[in-house]
Order: structure tokens, then sequence, then C-alpha cells
């Protein structure tokens, strides 16, 4: 009851005890209920967990120690806007990808590999940015062992520079810096390391841990050097997988494609993906029909870190869904059918909490104070901790912008720990409010409903910017001025 209680009032769920929610929306509130929450396990409300898919979640089946072998560290780069994320990622590409393979280097998959002069492996995320990562890591599936921060040389930290560092660390991914734009006659690394060692980035030239290449994405220079230097960061996390067992992995990104119906570029994560095995990635199965390289080139298998291209899905996964193989055709079934009845549920949950909210609106915009009109601006909050949320909240609630006329306040709805989810932008989205993040990013689903919902999102690092710039938004809401 107090569940239900909770989900009604603090998040605008109208669920049921017999009910299902998202897995952000649990956890959310078991969090709220001071527990700490372990992703991996499947759903199995209808007791399908146990059988043959015991390998559901990396926190439930561990392999022994003497089954892991050394894997390639995965790679995902991060960076300001223009800093150079896309020219990074190109260039390494076309400089590094073997290829007389199929052909097909210039086109993104959504992920690569590459072979460094020394022979070694990297697997590099080619959707660069924060949003992506930090989906998947609200979906549980942490695919990403090192975070490549580019900088440019001659702009140095910049806000998102902030967001990036702050969401690489909350997710304890090491930082490997890489300064870009080394030929521009502005370039200026001594300064960006400088300004890094603000956020406890501290350079190994300075004594520090953080490795750093200089590079000019543009000229393909310093490439081989951030290559190693990425490489030297990964020996340090000792990367193992067991290569031979079932496979388990991340589905990178979905499409359809002409002649082969879904293909999805899935990241194996552990195991060794075969021909013919069968698979559960979120909402739909399949059977491998087809593997494909990231240059287009077929293959009968795929070992850990390798991005695949999996053709044989039944539906179109979701970014950020696991991938796992299971026994076999039934379990893979029961499965899908679970949780696609788990998504029905949910999504008529989510119309019954829109019709709530659009409800109370309409009763709170008739309870206006005869004197004065009082109008509130509704703030959901988001920080990186219980301590910074609370005083945030408090803070943001003695903002007052007053006249004669009117008196505009904030009301925080909810003042929550960790990145934004979509039940936040659910609960921003039926109530009008705004979306204040404070050292957390919103995860992409989140971002992808913010923008199709219109629904704001401010990143901020300083109390001092929030309180200001909320501030100016009561001012404007008492006195809208052209
Ligand atoms: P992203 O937004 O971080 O993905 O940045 P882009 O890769 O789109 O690059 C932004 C702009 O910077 C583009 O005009 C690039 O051509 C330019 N750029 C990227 N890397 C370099 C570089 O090393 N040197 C110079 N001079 N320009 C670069």
């Amino acid at each position: 009851a107090e569940v239900v209680k909770y989900l009604m009032i603090n998040m605008g769920v109208m669920a049921t005890v017999t009910q299902s929610v998202d897995a952000e929306t649990a956890v959310v509130v078991a969090e709220a209920f001071g527990k700490k929450v372990v992703r991996g396990a499947l759903p199995d409300d209808d007791g399908v967990a146990a059988a043959g898919v015991a390998n559901m979640g990396n926190a439930i089946d561990e392999d022994p120690e003497e089954s892991l072998l050394p894997r390639p560290p995965v790679v995902t780069i991060m960076g300001h806007v223009d800093h150079g994320k896309t020219t990074l990622l190109d260039a390494i590409r076309s400089a590094k990808v073997a290829s007389g393979e199929a052909g097909g280097i210039t086109q993104s998959i959504g992920a690569y590999q590459v072979t460094t002069a020394s022979g070694q492996e990297v697997t590099f995320i080619d959707t660069p940015g924060h949003a992506a990562f930090s989906e998947m890591r609200a979906r549980g599936a942490n695919a990403t062992d090192v975070v490549v921060l580019v900088v440019a040389a001659d702009d140095g930290v910049k806000e998102q520079t902030k967001e990036c560092i702050a969401t690489a660390k909350l997710a304890s991914v090491p930082i490997v810096v890489a300064i870009n734009k080394m030929d521009k006659p502005g370039a200026d690394p001594a300064r960006v390391l400088n300004e890094l060692m603000n956020y406890q980035l501290l350079s190994t030239e300075f004594g520090g841990d953080v490795e750093v290449g200089k590079v000019s994405a543009k000229n393909k220079d310093g490439l081989d050097d951030l290559l190693d230097k990425i490489l030297l960061q990964a020996e340090v996390l000792e990367l193992k997988a067991n290569p031979n067992r079932a496979a388990q992995g991340v589905v990178i990104e979905a499409g359809m494609k002409q002649g082969l119906g879904t293909v999805a570029t899935t990241l194996i994560q552990r195991g060794t993906l075969k021909i013919g095995d069968i698979f559960v990635a979120g909402a739909s199965w399949g059977k491998v029909r087809l593997l494909m390289n990231h240059t287009g080139a077929r293959i009968t298998e795929a070992g850990p870190s390798t991005p695949v291209q999996v053709v044989g899905f039944d539906g179109v996964p979701g970014a950020g869904d696991v991938f796992t193989v299971v026994d076999k055709e039934e379990t893979a079934r029961t499965i899908t059918d679970s949780r696609r009845k788990l998504l029905r549920e949910n999504q008529a949950a989510q119309m019954q909490g829109d019709l709530k909210g659009n409800v109370e609106a309409i009763l709170s915009g008739m309870l206006e104070d005869g004197a004065k009109e009082k109008m509130e601006l509704p703030i959901v909050l988001r920080a990186d901790g219980p301590g910074s949320a609370e005083a945030l909240a408090s803070s943001l609630r003695e903002l007052v912008s007053e006249d004669e006329y009117f008196k505009v306040t904030c009301k925080v709805l909810t003042a929550g720990v960790g990145e934004v989810t979509k039940s936040d932008i659910a609960i921003a989205g039926v109530s009008n409010a705004y979306v204040v993040c404070f050292n957390v990013a919103a995860n992409h689903q989140a971002v992808e409903d913010a923008r199709r919902g219109d629904i704001e999102i401010g990143y901020y690092n300083v109390v001092y910017d929030v309180l200001d710039q909320v501030q100016e938004r009561l001012d404007r809401i008492r006195s809208p001025t052209p």
C-alpha cells in the first residue's frame, strides 16, 4: 500500500498491487524506500527466470575465474559539441579499420573495431556523447570500459565537457583525454590540462593517473599514440571475459534492412555468438540467421568485445536492450511474451497517469488565490547525491518572484538522485515542469521523450547557476516581457 501510495502521489503512476511498473520507475521507488537496486535479473513473474535463462544478468551468474580470457576494451567518445567527436571517430575508423573486406567501412553500424600498430584490438561505440552512454547504463548494460573525453585545444573545458566528466565518474568509468584540434593556431594544450585539474583529472605528465593524447582528428595526427594510451588505461583494468559460453551482450542500434529484416548491431560482452543460436533481446527474440562484422563481412561467430550485426530478429529491439542467448525457442517465447505483456500494461498505466495529471492541472488552475494571483513553476529535480538533492530542493522552494499582483514560487515535484529517466520526463510532461539536472545527465530515452514532449531540461554543475536561472524563470513567468 505504501508503494502504491508513493507511485500515485510522487510519481503520478496509477498502479495497483498486481501491476508491473517499468524498471526505471521501480528503481526510483525502491531508492525512495532506502533500498539499493542491483540490476540484471529477469522479470520472473511467470516463473520463467529459473529455466535455461539463469545467465540473464551480470548480477546473478559469474563466470569462474579460470574461464576468463583477456578481451579488448570498449570505448565511448564523449565531449562538448563541436570539439571533434565525430571527426575523431571517423578518423580512427578510416585510418585503422582493416579495409579490403566487404568495403562497408564508411557506413556506421553503431560500433567498430580497430587493430592498433601493436596488433591489439580496441572497440569503439560509434554514437558519441553521454546520452547514449547513460541510456545503456540506465538499462543495466555497462558496455563501456573507457571513456575518451575529447577537448578542443583552442576551446578548453566547456559545459558538456563537465557533464561528460560527471557522467563518467558517476559510472566509475576511467577517462582518457584526447586534446583535439592541435593543428589550430590557437591550440593551448597546457591550458586544457590546467582546466581539467579543476575536475580531478590530473595528467600522467604531472604525476596523475589520467592518460592524455594530443591529436588532430582533422589531420589524423596522434591517433596511434591515443590508441596506445587507451590500451595503457585498459591494461590497468585487466579486462576479461569467458568466451566459451552462451553469448550475452547489448544492442547498440537496430534498424530494418531491405532483404534482411531487422539488423541489430550487438556488442558481445561475454560468450561467443554463433549462427543458429536462439536469443532474446528486450521484447523480441530470434534465431541467428546471419552474422556480419563491422565492415559488413559475413562471419560465423563473434566473441567478447566484438560488435556484430545480427540478422534473425522477430521484431526490432531497442538500443540498450540486453541480448542473451537462451537454450531453446520455447524459453525465448516465454520471456518475450511476458515482456510484451509488461510493456502493454505499462502503456496502459502511463495513459491513466497522464489523465490523472491533466485533471489535477485543471483543478489547480481553478484554485487561484483571490488577492494576489499565485503561480507555481513545477520542477523535477535530479542531483548526484541525496545531500545535494535535498539542499537544492529546499533552496528552490525558497525562491520567489513577487509584485503587487503576482506571486510566483517553485513547486519541487520530485527531488531524486541519479540520472533523469523517462518517468521524470513523464512527470514533467503532465505537470509542464522544468527539469533540473545537477551534476547528472539524462538517459537517452529521457532526452528523446523530452524532445518529443517539448520539455526543457537544464544541466547544471553550480548551485548558484541553478538558483539564478530558476529565479530568472520565475521572473519571466511573473512578467513575461518579450
Ligand atoms: P562533434 O560535435 O564533437 O562531433 O564535432 P565534429 O567532429 O562535428 O567537429 C566539429 C568541427 O570541428 C568540424 O567543423 C570539424 O571539421 C572540426 N574539427 C574536428 N577536429 C578537428 C581538428 O583536429 N582540427 C581542426 N582544425 N578542426 C577540427
